[in-house]
């Protein structure tokens, strides 16, 4: 179901399959057990122009729009999660701060090399103590004569252990709050900055999370991205594209796990027939479809609205998150029990993409932090 795709968007996502069954697929089984994909597959990416969509192109992108990012996220999704969160966290969460907020000297620094895969960068803000509550980090910054010493410790950042540039949030003003908060660039190699052990996690096995400690790294006063005490409301806006990210990568593990189901299920012989020819095995494909395509529609409409500047892009944004990852958490167990028990075999593609599809739920504000914000609407008065 592609229909509300313009031709361009529908060439686009073509092109995007073809790379994803050509040139990912075959990196999967190596990437996961590696932990990363390998680095000549960014740079093909980034040749292909899958990294630089929304960088303009001065800078070495195309400047396309959020619908074309929800499209590469999605297919490079349906060969597995770690594939695609780790370029789209440097290209697409951290990589257009840069773009939106950074100085014609940063954007000339980075910008090329991330759009070309030749770079990666990471987005720090969640920390041990706050995740969710983006306004509690403690990290902070102090300003002085020679630039900014940054101490603190962030959680959970992908990419961190290849990152050339990472986006640290930090408190400039700490009795401020939310409005006390800076974003800055920390390059590779600072003194004082460190990444722990690779994370074991759950899924999302080809991608790179680690603990990032900066104990008093000095970055000079030019390594402020964007304005000063202005890094919560920037990192509010990013979320916005990053959520469509997130979202559309649920439309491509559902999309992967319906047709791995459909599949199986017509191979599949028991009681003298394939499974394909029980009723309730074609109603369960039924609703699987009907999750699928509500959430690519959502997913879609909320990228087009975000890139219309629609008065209600956030609420839409919020909406696709929530019911994409919802959704494609639901069509992605459907799959596995339709596989019996071949689909509970990790190796399985289906058992990767259910332990990928969770931490959807999770990153990049939670199914709880979407709700929140819609129903902020619901307020009395
Ligand atoms: C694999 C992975 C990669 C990640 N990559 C990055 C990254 O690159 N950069 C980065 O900065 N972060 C990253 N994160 C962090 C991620 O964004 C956070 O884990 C997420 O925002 C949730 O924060 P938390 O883990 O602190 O959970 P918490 O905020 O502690 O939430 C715990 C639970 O409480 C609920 N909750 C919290 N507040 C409320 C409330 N007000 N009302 C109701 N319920 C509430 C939450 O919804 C959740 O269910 C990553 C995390 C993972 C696991």
């Amino acid at each position: 179901m592609t229909e509300q795709l313009d031709p361009e968007h529908l060439d686009f996502q073509s092109m995007c399959r073809t790379f994803t069954d050509k040139q990912v697929r075959p990196l999967v089984a190596e990437a996961e057990a590696e932990g990363f994909p390998a680095l000549e597959l960014w740079r093909e990416m980034g040749a292909a122009g899958l990294l630089g969509l929304m960088t303009p192109e001065e800078h070495g992108g195309s400047g396309q729009d959020p619908l074309a990012v929800a499209i590469v996220a999605a297919e490079l999704s349906r060969a597995a999660g770690g594939m695609a969160i780790g370029p789209m966290v440097s290209a697409y969460m951290a990589g257009t701060h840069i773009v939106e907020y950074g100085t014609a000297q940063q954007r000339q620094r980075w910008s090329a090399p991330l759009a070309a895969g030749e770079a990666i960068a990471s987005i720090a803000v969640t920390e041990p103590g706050a995740g969710s509550d983006v306004a509690g980090i403690t990290t902070k910054a102090v300003a002085t004569d020679e630039g900014y010493r940054i101490s603190g410790q962030k959680m959970y950042i992908t990419n961190a252990g290849y990152a050339d540039v990472i986006i640290v949030g930090a408190k400039t003003e700490p009795d401020l709050g939310h409005r006390g908060i800076t974003t800055f660039l920390v390059e590779a190699g600072s003194e004082g900055l460190s990444v722990g052990a690779p994370l074991s996690k759950m899924g999302w096995h080809s991608s790179d999370t680690r603990e990032v400690v900066l104990e008093d790294v000095l970055v000079p006063h030019s390594a402020v991205l964007g304005d000063l005490n202005r890094g919560f409301y920037q990192i509010m806006t990013a979320f916005q594209l990053e959520r469509i990210v997130l979202a559309a990568m649920g439309v491509g593990h559902a999309a992967e796990a319906l047709a791995l189901a459909t599949r199986y299920v017509c191979d599949r012989m028991a009681f003298g027939a394939p499974l394909i020819e029980k009723q309730v095995v074609r109603h369960k494909l039924a609703t699987m479809e009907i999750e699928l395509d509500t959430a690519r529609l959502i997913t879609f409409l909320a990228a087009s609205q975000l890139s219309a500047g629609h008065p209600d892009a956030a609420r839409t944004v919020a909406k696709a998150k929530y019911h994409a990852a919802v959704a494609a958490a639901r069509v992605v167990d459907d799959a596995v029990q339709l596989h019996g028990g071949s689909g509970y075999v990790e190796e399985s593609d289906i058992a990767r993409h259910h332990r990928d599809v969770r931490i959807l739920r999770i990153g990049g504000g939670t199914d709880e932090v979407q709700l929140d914000i819609l129903a902020k609407a619901f307020v009395s008065g």
